[in-house]
């Protein structure tokens, strides 16, 4: 099959635009969607903490942002966050230090344990699921080193089927203020110690970073972390990709509806400002959930 730009071979058929692409349009095709994003947002100028977790995705994200760095005038700087599980962090963060070095980009590496006391193993020893825990301290970590360092955002590297199952689950499970507070970016707010977040593959699928991972030759950690099997995460995504294979750009649709909703509803500028009576960042109570966690289950 030949591409549907130039006479070169198709070396993939993206459903919901309906082409086929050979390696350079297809370059072209996921660099295109990640300009809509910085475009959209108007990211330019800017100085970004790249969350890199090793994976595909976020390596994926790393490369992209680097070739748009120029054009763009972005500081572009991975950060990342060795949670200490067993079997998966040591190869993630060889990926990412290996990946930072090709790029010539100085890392900033946090390790869980120096950094609180404990590991993500440590807590999977007193719960059966880590996750909760590892989400509080993921969030209040990449926050707090992007705003020590006075970044103007933190990339993460979600997709779009991330968002849409994300969006999904916490409609179905009832978590509506979670709901409403995830969009496509969020702003900085100093006075709040609050650094914005940024998903540049926002309007991409998984497949697609998968091929450009494999064309542009990028190693990444395909391991998958050893407690995600079960999450409901995987669950909604499966059920969208079902609803994607029968109705081409299903995904993206729910996502621009969902969208739609959060913007009728105005956003809760009211909530009191607050400050963790220990550590001094934000919090909707006295001590914030990170200071709780670390609590709970530092060694130290
Ligand atoms: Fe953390 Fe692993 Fe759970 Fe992801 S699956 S939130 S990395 S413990
Ligand atoms: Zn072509
Ligand atoms: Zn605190």
């Amino acid at each position: 099959m030949k591409c549907s730009y130039c006479e070169k071979e198709s070396i993939i058929f993206i459903r919901r635009t309906g082409k086929h692409y050979c390696e350079d349009h297809f370059n072209q095709f996921l660099l295109g969607r990640v300009k809509k994003y910085l475009g959209k947002h108007r990211i330019k100028n800017k100085r970004i903490m790249v969350a890199v977790s090793g994976g595909k995705d976020s390596t994926v994200m790393l490369h992209v942002l680097w070739q748009l760095s120029e054009k763009y005038n972005l500081e572009i700087i991975p950060f990342y966050l060795d949670l200490g599980i067993k079997e998966y962090s040591k190869p993630c963060g060889k990926s990412v230090r290996e990946i930072s070095e090709m790029l010539d980009l100085d890392l900033i590496e946090v390790s869980l344990l120096d950094f609180a006391g404990f590991t993500i193993d440590d807590v999977a020893k007193k719960e059966k699921k880590p996750c909760r825990v590892c989400g509080v301290v993921k969030r209040y970590i990449m926050n707090r080193i992007a705003f020590e360092n006075n970044f103007d955002f933190v990339a993460t590297g979600h997709t779009m089927i991330d968002e849409a199952a994300f969006a999904i689950h916490n409609l179905y499970s009832g978590n509506i203020d979670q709901f409403f507070r995830t969009y496509e970016i969020t702003r900085t707010e100093k006075k709040r110690k609050l650094v914005g977040r940024i998903k540049p593959l926002y309007y991409l699928m998984e497949t697609e970073t998968l091929t450009y991972a494999l064309i542009n030759r990028i190693s990444y950690c395909d391991l998958e972390c050893p407690y995600a099997e079960g999450h409901p995460i995987q669950k909604q995504k499966e059920i969208l990709l079902e609803g994607e294979y029968k109705f081409p750009g299903f995904i993206y649709n729910i996502l621009r509806s969902l969208n739609k909703i959060r913007k009728k509803v105005p956003l809760e500028s009211s909530v009191q400002v607050r400050f963790c009576k220990i550590c001094g960042y934000p919090t909707t109570g006295d001590v914030c959930n990170f200071c709780k966690v670390k609590m709970k289950y530092s060694k130290r």
